[in-house]
């Protein structure tokens, strides 16, 4: 009841959208802006196995341009239809050119090597080659892309469409430079924290009664106390169990108050700590949410996720842009953390656990921490 749970659900659901849509990136609402599939060139039938059974075949790749409209982003997709499942890694190379290489394991060009020609706006071409039992594609990059600004992923065969097991290659259209400039370590660093919900709005409730605002609260205290001990400047959107506006506020403004916070410190960095909860008991991992308004609120997502995923070992739900108030209307660099499944009984245990609370907060921090070296490293 009232208008804190009310709240709260719609947050709720907002992330258990999100999070349903992201596996199925293909049946989210993106709309194409070219589609010319492009075949790779498919080999003679072979009379006999020319690889052992195991090993998978890449039988076509394809492209298009996309566009989710509402986090403003164009980005390209490359989906390699394959006989079976794989596993796939990638690198950026930067010599001679900017290459982004992804490594496929387990899965060799079907039809041979190919190459395709893609239309120069984020990739100019891509060539996938054999190596043993494995393929490499290299796409030869047009504009600054960083490692976050790629997502690779696989989707599972689905028969009604007649579309077998994908891998996918997602590259976003590098995000302006706004002026930002990093130094590394966290030394004098402004960081501004936000614990989810709190006072009147309690957030997501677990199965066992645990509360979303007394989770992120204690998280949060983590990371100040992590982040003060390496010399950096905290501050917290709110020390204990309040409303940051006021009781039963309207969303908007309740919101606003936290990104109100980060702007009156002029924070380098904004965090927003939250646990997730969802209709199936059984959904579970961590994942982070940015909006791509600087160049660096991806690079920011994608540290912290890895550093949550590395400490706390949960599944890695991967990291998204999301249309979220407080990610969105903050000026700098911000993510919004979901570190568990409250609505997961395991999950819940843990987020009330106070050493797996530090471990998070530990993960947090060294992904911070990274994220200052690799803005300061990228200056060079
Ligand atoms: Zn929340």
């Amino acid at each position: 009841m009232g208008v804190g749970i009310l709240r709260a659900l719609i947050c709720c659901l907002v992330c258990f959208s999100l999070l349903m849509a992201a596996p199925f990136c293909e049946a989210r609402k993106a709309k194409p802006v070219h589609n010319t599939p492009r075949k790779a060139e498919v080999a003679a039938p072979v009379t006999e196995p020319a690889v052992p059974a195991a090993v998978q075949q890449i039988t076509q790749i394809r492209w298009l341009m996309q566009k989710n409209t509402e986090v403003k982003d164009t980005f390209l997709r490359l989906v390699l239809d394959v006989t079976g499942p794989v596993e796939a890694d990638a690198v950026i190379v930067n010599t001679p050119a900017p290459f982004l290489a992804v490594q496929i394991k387990g899965a060799v060009p079907g039809g041979g090597d190919s190459s395709l020609q893609l239309d120069g706006q984020i990739a100019g071409a891509a060539h996938l080659t054999g190596e043993g039992n494995n393929s490499r594609l290299m796409i030869a990059l047009e504009t600054g892309t960083v490692l976050s600004d790629c997502r690779i992923f696989t989707l599972p065969p689905d028969s009604a469409a007649h579309k077998p097991f994908r891998l996918i290659v997602d590259i976003s259209t590098p995000a302006p430079d706004p002026g930002f400039r990093f130094t590394p370590g966290l030394k004098d660093k402004i960081i501004v924290l936000d614990p989810g919900h709190g006072g009147s709005d309690a957030g997501a409730v677990g199965p066992g009664g645990t509360r979303e605002k007394t989770v992120t609260l204690a998280v949060a205290g983590d990371v100040k106390a992590l982040l003060e001990k390496a010399g950096a400047k905290v501050y917290l959107t709110r020390t204990g169990d309040d409303d940051v506006f006021g009781p039963l506020a309207a969303a908007r403004e309740e919101l606003q108050a936290r990104v109100d916070v980060a702007q009156r410190y002029n924070a380098d960095l904004f965090i927003s700590i939250h646990a997730n909860a969802a209709a199936n008991p059984l959904a579970r991992g961590t994942a982070t949410y940015y909006y791509k308004k600087t160049a660096y609120d991806a690079l920011l997502a994608y540290e912290i996720q890895k550093g949550m995923v590395r400490a706390g070992a949960l599944k890695d739900k991967s990291f998204f842009p999301a249309n979220f108030y407080v990610v969105k209307y903050t000026s700098m660099p911000a993510v919004l953390v979901e570190l568990a499944f409250i609505s997961n009984a395991g999950e819940e245990r843990l987020l009330g656990d106070v050493k797996f609370q530090e471990t998070m907060a530990r993960g947090i921090v060294e992904g911070v921490d990274r994220f200052f070296m690799q803005t300061s490293a990228q200056e060079d």
